[in-house]
Order: C-alpha cells, then structure tokens, then sequence
C-alpha cells in the first residue's frame, strides 16, 4: 500500500505497561505451576454490581423485549433520565451542573482518549507520573508534551508556581492514578488561577472522586472560576463496579468559549458525527447506581476495598516504608525499599512471596523507584498477600 500512516504512532511506547506484566506473571507460572499468585496489581473491580444496578437493568432487559417500550439509538449526549440522575449527584455534593451541559460516554478512558479531537495544536501539560492515557493520546496526535513532576517532596501534588505563563491543555487527575494524591480545594483554586492567567483549559479526571474521604472537592466545579476553564470527567467505573460495565460522563460548561467559540458546541458535534450513544439497559443501570439505594450499596463497596488499602497501609507504616494514597483512593503507592528500581521489586516480589503489583516506572520516569499496590483484591487475598510481605520488608 502506499497511503500515508499516522507516524505519531510511532512515538507511543511499543509496549503497554499490563501486557509487560502479564508476560512476566505468565513466565512464571509456566515455570511454577504449583505457585498461589496474588494479584495487588489490578485496578479492576472485582466485587459485583449490587442490587439496585442488577434490578435497574434486568428491568431495561425486558422493556427491550417489548414493542411498546423497545428503544432505538439512543440520543449521543445520553437520555435525558441519566443526565440529570448526574447533575442531581452533583448537587448531593453542593456543585451545579446543568444536565444540558453533561455528555454521557462508554467511558471516561474513551472521552480521555477523544478530546483531542476537538483541540488543536497546543502544548500539552501532564503530571508525570500519571494515568499513561493523557500522554498516550496526545503523543498520538502529534502535540508537543511538558512534564510537570510529582515527587514526595510535593506530596506527587505538582503545583503551577514556577511554569511559564502562557496557554497550555493540562490534565489533572485527582484522586490520582497511581499515586492516590487528592488535591485539595487551596490548591485546585491555583491550577485554576494560573489556567485563567495564562488561558489555559485544564481537563480534570475524577474518576475516583466516590473514594474521597475527608474536605477535598468531589468534583472540580466546587472551586470557583473552574466553570470558565476547565471539562470534567468522571465515571462509573470505580464509583460502582461499571468497568465491564461501561458507561461515564463529561461536564462541559456553558461558559468554555475559545474567542467566542463554543467548547461544548464542538464536544456535541463531534459526539454526534462519530458516537451513537450508551445503551439504554447500561444507562438505566447507571441511573440505578445514582438513586439513594444505589450510592449506599456503591459506598459500601467501596469501603470494602478500602479497608484492604488500610490494612496494606498498615503494614508499610509498619515496616517504616514511605507512602501516599490509601486515603482518598483505592491505590497504595509506595517507594521501592532500599532504593530498589520499579521492575526489580516487582521481579523480587513474584519470585520470593508470588505477589504482583504494578512498577511505578510505568506510570512515567517520576514514578521510578516506587509501586503501585491496590485494594480491589478479596479481604482473603489482600490478607495472604500482607502476610507475605511481612517476611520480605
Ligand atoms: N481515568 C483514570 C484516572 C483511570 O484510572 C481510569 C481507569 O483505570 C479511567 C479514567 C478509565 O475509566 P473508564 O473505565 O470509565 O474508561
């Protein structure tokens, strides 16, 4: 063939970070069939969808099988019944999100990935380390990157003070993956001081903003002047086990103008030229997992995990190792003992206690020398793991 390729393919790294892992867990496996391995490595669910959800669809299932109550393509933006569900959730967390202004997407990694679409050429502004879809997507577009590095001296909660000031695209994810650092509402207040000085649009991941605990915004809009400069996206992946699931939302506010030009006009066109809406049984579900029932059955999962992430993090304050998250996020992330790089305590850990983690190194160069543990396994498992720890930390 001679047609041109996209060549910015080239510049994405060859090999995703989960598929190293799995080469590497199957390896041994093969080489030790007998051996128990322990999964810390997931940021999958793995407790089913509650009750509330199941009904919700299982009702959608059989209004399907009927003439009168059979739907159709579904509106792109998503049906009227779920985005205000949405904007109701957002009020249960004192913010104000019109249900006009919120897109309903399969995903929040889609809408991620996507959004480049309607952006052009500018300089993009990504914490490292991060969520490898931010740089993925923007490398594959071509766009020119800065790092901006979390470390622990800044608590992996890199601030703007110190940027040149002038118009970037940033992400910010917050809680963050893998990190689990949560921004709280000072420092939210200057990423959006600096966006608005240097004209910047922030687009800010609230994936696992249900796992927040204590006085940190749940959704960026909670700070003022956010409205003017920055798309949120969220999801019901994490908040209620939709990862197989699949449904998210995109709040795009009616005051994101580029020189007149409408931000959220461009989002609408662009999801109605190349995106055919959420199926209405997964819609139905999610509006399922926003009633009252259904976010107390999603907290309660959700405390779940978290009670495995107390306890691994007990273990490391035990051991006197260094680490962040386990608070605000279903991710523990620790630095490596005695200096040790990412992939060799990944290495030492499946030979010697069969546990897998994730290297932070895969998550971006800052994450070198630390790992990503998370608390989506079983209470069991997390148990056997924490005992097999303890012989090696
Ligand atoms: N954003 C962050 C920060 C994530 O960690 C993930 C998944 O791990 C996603 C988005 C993807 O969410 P979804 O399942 O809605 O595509």
């Amino acid at each position: 063939m001679n047609i041109k390729l996209n060549d910015n393919f080239d510049n994405v790294k060859e090999s995703y970070l989960f598929s190293e892992i799995a080469k590497r867990v199957n390896k041994y496996s093969a080489e030790h069939p007998e051996a128990k391995i322990i999964r810390l490595g997931i940021g999958d669910c793995t407790l089913p969808l509650t009750k509330t959800v199941i009904d919700a669809m299982h009702k959608a299932v059989d209004e399907m099988g009927v003439k009168e109550t059979f739907r159709g393509y579904p509106p792109e933006y998503g049906y009227d019944f779920l985005r205000e569900a949405i904007s109701k959730y957002y009020a249960s967390n004192g913010v104000d999100v019109a249900a006009d202004e919120i897109f309903v997407s399969d995903g929040a990694k889609s809408d991620c990935g996507n959004i480049v679409d309607i952006l052009g050429d500018n300089t993009i502004l990504i914490p490292d380390p991060v969520y490898p879809v931010y740089m993925d997507s923007n490398i594959m577009s071509g766009r020119k990157i800065e790092l901006i590095s979390g470390n622990q001296e800044n608590g992996f909660l890199p601030m703007p003070n110190g940027l040149e000031v002038k118009p970037y695209v940033i992400y910010i994810c917050s809680p963050n993956n893998p990190t689990g650092a949560t921004y709280n509402k000072e420092q939210l207040g200057e990423w959006i001081a600096f966006a608005k000085k240097s004209g910047s649009l922030i687009i800010f991941d609230s994936a696992y903003e249900a796992f927040i605990k204590g006085d940190y915004p749940h959704s960026i809009y909670a700070v003022e002047g956010a409205r003017e400069c920055v798309i949120e996206i969220c999801s019901f992946s994490k908040m209620a086990g939709f990862t197989g699931t699949r449904c998210s939302w995109t709040v795009f506010p009616k005051e994101l103008e580029v020189n007149g030009k409408s931000v959220q006009k461009m989002w609408a066109r662009r999801q109605a030229t190349k995106f055919n809406g959420v199926p209405y049984v997964i819609q139905r579900a999610a509006e399922a997992a926003l009633s009252p029932e259904g976010v107390k059955e999603a907290m309660a999962n959700i405390d779940y995990y978290m009670s495995n992430g107390k306890l691994i993090g007990e273990l490391l304050k035990e051991k006197g190792v260094w680490f962040s998250g386990g608070v605000c996020s279903p991710y523990i992330w620790l630095k490596c003992p005695n200096n040790m790089k990412s992939w060799d305590f990944f290495d030492m850990l499946l030979e010697k206690v069969q546990v897998v983690g994730t290297p932070g190194a895969g998550f971006g160069d800052e994450g070198e020398g630390y790992f990503r543990l998370t608390s989506f396994g079983s209470r069991e498992a997390t148990i056997e793991a924490i005992e097999r720890l303890k012989t090696i930390l």
